[in-house]
């Protein structure tokens, strides 16, 4: 069965056609600059990346068709038709409570998820345009919604009320939501199966930290807690964004500095997480060298990113009663070995301890738990595509 991937947003598409059964990925690649100067890239597998620029994608439907007769075209493409894709998944960013699974995509869900546009108006929109353009170029082939928000919503009232006027919740929807959940759910599936237990028996604390990071508590494979919130800003400082802030900061800056409320939330957005603590970059290999020749504010970046990473872990132990894994995930989660020593450094005390050896391995599915650790670590590369692939498949059937 082959399914294609898609994870549009609002001039840009990702997509991969692989088959989730075999885990083989049959090409992949990305569309850019839609609506300005079109960019497109395309990987077949065990062939080299094909790049063109100047590509005419004044809309996501060119941008779809570049990609379909990239994977028909007789030279390079990996199928023989496009009757070779069984059926199309489409990440969703936001589901709000009405999704808590994926979905085959019908008019009626359509119009469920552009109700929850207001709740990602920078993402749902975009994800809606790149459904929309699909249905349009392959009438007739199941369509799946796999939403980032749906594994959250096992989250108990306790985990996701918020101290406001409960009528903002009833009325306005306003609750925490969590994001990630794709990537969240995958890494503690395989977390089960590495430990060679059923999920249902596991506490599991699953970091992703990446640009955007998020921590999750995973009890019995449930999501009991997370730390983003109503949007992706919330939790813990990233690569641009301040994670939580108290508000009382934006009335004090807003005032003093004469801006207004979109000025705010872009600095909240872009300029801060590490970027802004440390004024060099966003990117945690950059923070690593600059603090390595001295730089005292990208140290303390990259100090406040993983003391936030600790805070959670105990924190969602405290939640849980207990934890028998923290799972570490994404750019950073699965390469930035100095990262995770200084996140778990302090938590034997928990039964967390790492081996430094096994702590050097990059990019792959591995424990590196020290022997005799009560609690295990395991670095498990995300794969929200393959997860994407699994739910559509299941559900095109
Ligand atoms: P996104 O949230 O955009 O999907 P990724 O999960 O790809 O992001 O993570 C990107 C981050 O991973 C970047 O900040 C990058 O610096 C970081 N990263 C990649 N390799 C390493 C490494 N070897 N050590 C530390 N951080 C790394």
């Amino acid at each position: 069965m082959n399914i294609l991937v898609i994870n549009a947003g609002s001039s840009s598409l990702k997509y991969q056609l692989l088959n989730p059964e075999t885990q083989q990925v049959l090409a992949k690649g990305l569309c850019e600059r839609i609506g300005i100067d079109g960019k497109f890239t395309y990987k077949p597998e065990g062939k080299t990346a094909i790049k063109e620029a100047d590509v005419a994608m004044p809309t996501h439907n060119e941008a779809i068709k570049a990609v379909l007769d990239a994977l028909v075209d007789p030279q390079n493409g990996v199928i023989g038709s496009m009757k070779e894709i069984d059926a199309v998944g489409h990440r969703v960013v936001h589901g709000g409570e009405k999704f808590a699974k994926s979905v085959l995509i019908t008019g009626e869900v359509m119009a469920a998820i552009e109700e929850c546009n207001p709740l990602a108006p920078l993402h749902n929109p975009a994800n809606i345009i790149g459904i929309k353009a699909c249905q349009a170029l392959m009438p007739g082939t199941p369509m799946v919604a796999v939403f980032d928000t749906a594994f959250h919503q096992t989250m108990p009232p306790v985990a996701y009320t918020y101290a406001l006027p409960y009528e903002y919740y009833e009325t306005d929807k306003v609750r925490r939501y969590g994001f990630h959940g794709t990537s969240h759910k995958y890494v503690t599936q395989r977390a089960a199966a590495m430990l060679g237990k059923p999920i249902e028996e596991l506490k599991l604390i699953s970091c992703h930290l990446g640009n955007g990071s998020s921590v999750t508590a995973v009890d019995g494979g449930k999501s009991v807690d997370t730390s983003m919130g109503f949007t992706p800003l919330a939790g813990l400082p990233m690569g641009t964004r301040t994670g939580d802030i108290d508000a009382g900061i934006l009335e004090y800056l807003m005032g003093k500095y004469n801006m207004d409320i979109k000025e705010m939330l872009n600095v909240m957005n872009k300029k801060s997480g590490v970027l802004g603590i440390s004024g060099v970059s966003s990117d945690f290999r950059d923070l690593e060298s600059a603090g390595k020749e001295g730089n005292t504010r990208a140290a303390l970046a990259v100090e406040v990113f993983e003391y936030g990473v600790k805070k959670l872990i105990g924190s969602y132990a405290a939640a849980m009663g207990g934890v028998d894994a923290v799972i570490f995930t994404a750019g950073v989660g699965e390469n930035g070995g100095h990262n995770r020593e200084s996140i778990v450094s302090g938590l034997e005390f928990m039964g967390i301890k790492i081996d430094p050896e096994k702590n050097k391995v990059r990019g792959e599915e591995i424990d590196i738990s020290a022997e005799g650790a009560a609690v295990r670590t395991l670095v498990i590369p995300t794969n929200e595509e393959l997860m994407i692939a699994i739910d559509t498949a299941a559900l095109a059937k």
